[in-house]
């Protein structure tokens, strides 16, 4: 198959892109490097002793991404260019709207313009906002909290109606629970802007001395620890349900929802003590106040991914952990400078 990953240079596009080159698809990568280094593709080409071809261009550009799709050949587009930062998106709506939403809506009307109808799209369990009862299935009403997650959910809708209005399409919408972890080469990873929003982010880069301590976001909550629970994926897990997901559009038509997800929560406390055993070095951290919008626990139930997708996640924290820590301790400062 040919397929083209949008947003390919970043976190789990990077990881997928060499899942799919090593399963044997022909990937072309397309990034605006907007959240992601162009160092991010040269790891990915010395990774895989292939020279994949990447194209700089945005999503909303449709002249860009004519010139893409005129090449030729493509089978599928699986789609992560999204801007993901939820308190961001509080702030800067219409540029998540006009990225994530019309960008999206650019990306589709040129598929459909080039008779490519196959399209694996990143959601995120973001959509389901403070669920009542855990574990989370796809059932459960979506409530998105913030503008991101509602540009998901905006998506997901536009993709249905899509697909209603023209059967040919097949349309798989994957709904993340918490991606982290690395490859375990260790040569790429996931290489945050500024200050870490995200919990293992944030703790790797107290391990490597770059940040002096980890604020626990609450010991109040109602849970064993009384820090907040989430379900943490490996991004190669994460990798896989891609593949699986195109096995799938490839023996069905139709839009198809599915969470990827553990089906474990652990604590913010658990993290904690599994990164110190992978790192050898103990996590200075201290309790601060709650983190205005925090779910207090979420966690998947991944049945439908594994009935239907034949998807089953390989790898625990203790793994996630030790190949963060490969890809952290090699790589203090990330991809370096070499941001856009
Ligand atoms: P990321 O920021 O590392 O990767 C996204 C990539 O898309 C970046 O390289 C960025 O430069 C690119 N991009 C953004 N807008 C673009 C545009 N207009 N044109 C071309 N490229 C563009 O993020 P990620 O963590 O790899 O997330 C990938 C996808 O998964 C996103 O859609 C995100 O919303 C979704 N998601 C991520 C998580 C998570 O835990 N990381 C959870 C749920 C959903
Ligand atoms: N968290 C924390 N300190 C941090 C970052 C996160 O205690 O510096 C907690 C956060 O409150 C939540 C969990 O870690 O309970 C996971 O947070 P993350 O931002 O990684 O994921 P999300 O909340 O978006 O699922």
């Amino acid at each position: 198959m040919k397929t083209l990953v949008t947003g390919g240079a970043g976190y789990i596009g990077s990881h997928t892109a060499i899942e799919l080159h090593d399963a044997g698809h022909e990937v072309v990568i397309l990034d605006n490097h907007s959240n992601s280094a162009r160092a991010a593709v040269t790891a990915l080409r010395s990774l895989t002793r292939h020279d994949l071809p990447f194209v700089e261009c945005d999503i909303r550009d449709a002249t860009a991404l004519d010139g893409v799709f005129s090449e030729g050949g493509f089978d599928a587009v699986v789609h992560f260019a999204a801007l993901k930062a939820v308190g961001e998106s509080t702030v800067e709506p219409l540029r998540y709207y006009d990225n994530n939403v019309a960008g999206t809506a650019r990306l589709l009307d040129r598929m459909a313009a080039h008779g490519i109808k196959t399209l694996v799209f990143s959601s995120s369990a973001a959509v389901y906002g403070n669920p009542a009862a855990m574990p989370i299935n796809e059932t459960c009403p979506p409530d998105p909290q913030s503008p991101y997650a509602r540009t998901k959910l905006i998506v997901e809708e536009l993709l249905r109606e899509l697909q209603a209005a023209d059967p040919d399409w097949r349309i798989s919408i994957l709904r993340y629970f918490n991606a982290v972890g690395a490859h375990a080469s260790g040569a790429i990873g996931e290489d945050p802007c500024g200050v870490p929003n995200n919990l293992l982010p944030f703790i790797a880069q107290v391990a490597v001395g770059r940040l002096e301590r980890l604020s626990v976001f609450g010991d109040d909550y109602p849970t064993p620890d009384g820090t907040g629970i989430r379900d943490y994926l490996h991004v190669i897990d994460l990798a896989q349900g891609h593949l699986k997901a195109l096995d799938y559009l490839g023996r069905n038509k139709g839009v198809f929802v599915h969470n990827l997800g553990t089906g474990k929560g652990r604590s913010v406390l658990d993290v904690v003590r599994a990164f110190e055993r992978a790192c050898g070095r103990s996590i200075p951290h201290r309790i601060a106040g709650r983190r205005a919008g925090d779910v207090v626990v979420s966690y998947a139930d991944p049945t439908k991914a594994r009935d239907e997708l034949g998807w089953t996640p390989k790898y625990d924290l203790a793994r996630i952990c030790t190949d963060l820590w490969r890809w952290q301790s090699t790589h203090p400062h990330g991809f370096g400078d070499q941001k856009a």
